[in-house]
C-alpha cells in the first residue's frame, strides 16, 4: 500500500524534525514537545484501530477526546529523550502492527474517533496525514515541498471531499495542500485571479 511508504518518509520527516524539541510548533497552542506526545498516542491509536480489525473486537482510537487531551497535556511534559524513544517505538509498533494483518482483516470496518465507519485500509491513510502535515506543524525546516506529490495530490482530493465547498485554486500544488490543509501558504488563488480566503485549520 502506498500510504504505508508515506507513513515510514513521514515518521522520517517527523523524526528528523523532532532532533531540537525546544524550539516553537507553527501550531498555536502546542509546542513542539505536545506535537511529539501527540504523534505518539495517535500512533497507539490508529494501533487500537488495526488490532480491532485483526480481532473483529471493538478497539476505540481513544477513551474519549477529553482523554486524548490530558494525555498530550500530560506526554508534553515527559523529558526530551522519553519522548523521542515513545515516538519511535509507537511508530515501530504500528508498523509492525500493519505489517500483521491479512486482506481480510483490512476489509474489516473500524470507526474513528469522528465517529466515521471505515475499512481498516483507511488507516494507514490516516496515519500518513498525521506524520506528513505535523512534520511541517514542527516548525523545523520542513515544508510542503518537501511532501512527496503524490502524497499531496491525495491529500487535496481529500481535504476537499472533507470540506466540501472549496472553489477551483490555482498555485503550486504544495501551496494548495497548504492553504487547503489551513495552514500558513504564499500565491494560492480562486479561478477569476483573486486571493484565495483563508480556510480554518484542519485536522
Ligand atoms: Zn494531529
Amino acid at each position: 500500500m502506498r500510504s504505508q511508504e508515506w507513513i515510514a518518509e513521514g515518521t522520517a520527516l517527523c523524526r528528523s524534525a523532532l532532533a531540537d524539541l525546544a524550539g516553537p510548533s507553527l501550531l498555536p497552542d502546542w509546542t513542539r514537545k505536545h506535537l511529539a506526545a501527540h504523534l505518539a498516542l495517535n500512533a497507539e491509536g490508529i494501533g487500537n484501530l488495526v488490532q480491532w480489525a485483526k480481532t473483529g473486537e471493538e478497539h476505540r482510537m481513544y477513551l474519549s477526546p477529553e482523554q486524548r487531551t490530558v494525555d498530550i497535556e500530560a506526554g508534553a511534559l515527559r523529558p526530551d529523550s522519553e519522548l523521542i524513544t515513545w515516538f519511535d517505538q509507537s511508530a515501530r509498533l504500528l508498523a509492525d502492527q500493519m505489517a500483521g494483518l491479512t486482506d481480510d482483516q483490512w476489509a474489516r470496518t473500524v470507526r474513528t474517533m469522528q465517529g466515521m465507519e471505515v475499512p481498516a485500509t483507511y488507516t494507514p491513510w490516516m496515519r500518513s496525514r498525521e506524520v506528513m502535515i505535523h512534520a511541517v506543524d514542527l516548525g523545523a525546516g520542513v515544508t510542503f515541498a518537501d511532501l512527496p506529490t503524490d502524497f499531496l495530490e491525495a491529500l487535496c482530493a481529500d481535504i476537499r471531499t472533507m470540506r466540501g465547498d472549496v472553489p477551483e485554486l490555482d498555485g503550486p500544488l504544495p501551496e494548495v495542500a497548504a492553504y487547503l490543509a489551513g495552514r500558513s501558504y504564499d500565491g494560492v488563488f480562486t479561478a477569476d485571479g483573486s486571493p484565495a480566503e483563508p480556510l480554518p485549520p484542519w485536522l
